[in-house]
């Protein structure tokens, strides 16, 4: 049976992974924090997706571009006349809403990419139809755009930031359009090749919705990858390809992934699909992966007043590369590797929760457990998690009994549990118990560090 959202939620704030912002005082909406688990999941999901997108390619390098960039960019890119949402508010108890949001839960798809008069009919039309999610009314004022730029005060001394903000960004990929020259020229790279790069990216979300799944400020992993006009549609396969399988690797389930085609597109887009998870509440976007044309060199090109033209060495041959971008959210991919290993198992009458994370993203590697608080299992124990600590992240708890201990690991999903018990202080061995099966090994402990290696860094 499917998790719920709740029992997510609440197993994320009791065992670390993730808490709301400044709770202390109150909360601050739309924001989170990732506690002691929470950041070492996050920071395997960050090296998983390195790994399959910088490392494991030739022909892709990292960037890490700056938060605060020329605010120009941001007029280049389309962000300051064109980012914003639809928004309409409710007469009655003034709440303000998506109107897509509204339009989707009675089964009317508003695209993206329509005008705000087009959206406002659709709402016009159905507007007997909606419900106020808060206060139940059906009277709704017109729609109106919200810019989802968040905007700061860096550098400004004379008060004077209407006249020109300087943005916190709305996505990462613009430092890398602008950094394209710097990369070509200090890697020597021939097109085609990407650039990949991973960071906090700030949006003014009008409304916070499931979770970590739409926060105002979040992280992205997105790559653009440069190449040849005529080399865009079939690179673009490649990369959908690449990624789908990028998520099996992951240990997700194929049947939780679906592709979603935009109908509409953006007029300089050539094609674009959205990978997406099955969430508790249902399917939403995951990943966008895009065929973009040459729109953001042109853009860049055209403000800046710098050529971005590349010139093929062999060839001779001038032009403006395209870019097909692959573009995910950390926090998105925290919770659909979070929802695919959520399992509920019945266990000699008692409920087992546990979380069947792939090794490589597993929070804790290995838990060190004595059976008993004496030092003379309490000395060899800690000094084999000491041993153990060299290579991965290791879990040493001597509290309650071994049951419960074996029940705390499995909820955050503790690939080997070791239990040094009397027997080891003469046989010199531990017992190594597997979470997903729960078999329980035998093992010399001058072995146990060679019998992990091989479980554990496949
Ligand atoms: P959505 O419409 O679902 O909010 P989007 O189409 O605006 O997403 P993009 O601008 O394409 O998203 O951003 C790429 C990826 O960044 C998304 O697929 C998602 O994983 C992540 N992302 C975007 N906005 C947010 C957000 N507010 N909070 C968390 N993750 C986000």
């Amino acid at each position: 049976m499917a998790v719920s959202m709740e029992k997510l939620v609440s197993l994320c704030k009791r065992r670390g992974f993730v808490f709301p912002s400044s709770e202390i005082y109150g909360g601050f909406a739309a924001v989170y924090d990732y506690g002691p688990l929470g950041v070492e999941l996050v920071n395997n999901i960050k090296a998983a997706w390195w790994k399959a997108m910088v490392q494991m390619r030739d022909d892709i390098v990292g960037l890490d571009s700056a938060i605060f960039m020329h605010p120009k960019i941001w007029e280049a890119s389309g962000h300051v006349g064109g980012f914003a949402d639809p928004l309409t508010e409710c007469k009655s108890c003034h709440t303000r809403h998506l109107v897509d949001h509204l339009l989707e839960d009675i089964g009317i798809t508003a695209d993206e990419k329509m005008s705000v008069e087009e959206i406002n009919a659709l709402l016009v039309d159905n507007m007997k139809k909606l419900h106020c999610p808060k206060c139940g009314n059906s009277d709704f004022t017109s729609v109106k755009k919200f810019n989802l730029l968040v905007s700061s005060n860096l550098g400004n001394f004379t008060g004077d930031m209407e006249k020109e903000p300087v943005y916190l960004r709305g996505e990462t990929c613009q430092g890398i359009y602008v950094n394209f020259p710097n990369v070509l020229q200090s890697s020597r790279r021939r097109l085609p090749f990407g650039i990949a790069q991973i960071g906090k990216a700030f949006r003014n979300e009008i409304t916070a919705r499931q979770f970590v799944i739409r926060t105002r400020e979040f992280e992205q992993m997105e790559m653009q990858y440069f190449l040849h006009p005529v080399a865009e549609m079939e690179e673009y396969e490649k990369l959908r390809r690449a990624r789908w399988q990028y998520y099996l690797d992951l240990g997700i389930k194929p049947e939780n992934l679906k592709w979603h085609k935009h109908e509409k597109l953006v007029f300089y887009a050539k094609e674009a699909y959205d990978i997406e998870y099955n969430f508790p509440f249902g399917f939403w976007e995951l990943e966008g992966i895009h065929a973009r044309g040459d729109y953001d060199l042109s853009q860049h090109a055209k403000c800046s007043g710098v050529d971005l033209s590349y010139t093929d060495p062999v060839t001779g041959e001038k032009y403006l590369p395209h870019i097909i971008e692959s573009s995910v959210g950390v926090g998105r991919t925290l919770l659909a590797v979070l929802t695919d290993a959520y399992c509920e198992e019945e266990v000699e009458g008692e409920t087992r929760v546990v979380l069947k994370l792939s090794k490589a993203l597993a929070p804790i590697k290995v838990a060190v457990l004595p059976l008993s608080k004496k030092e003379e299992l309490q000395n060899p124990a800690k000094k084999l998690a000491t041993q153990l600590r060299r290579h991965w992240m290791v879990d040493y708890d001597e509290t309650q009994s071994i049951g419960k201990r074996y029940r705390r690991q499995d909820e955050v999903g503790t690939p080997y549990c070791i239990t040094f018990d009397f027997d080891s202080l003469t046989d010199g061995a531990v017992t190594v118990r597997d979470r997903d099966t729960m078999a329980q090994e035998r093992i010399k402990i001058e072995e146990v560090e060679a019998y992990l290696t091989q479980r554990l860094n496949r």
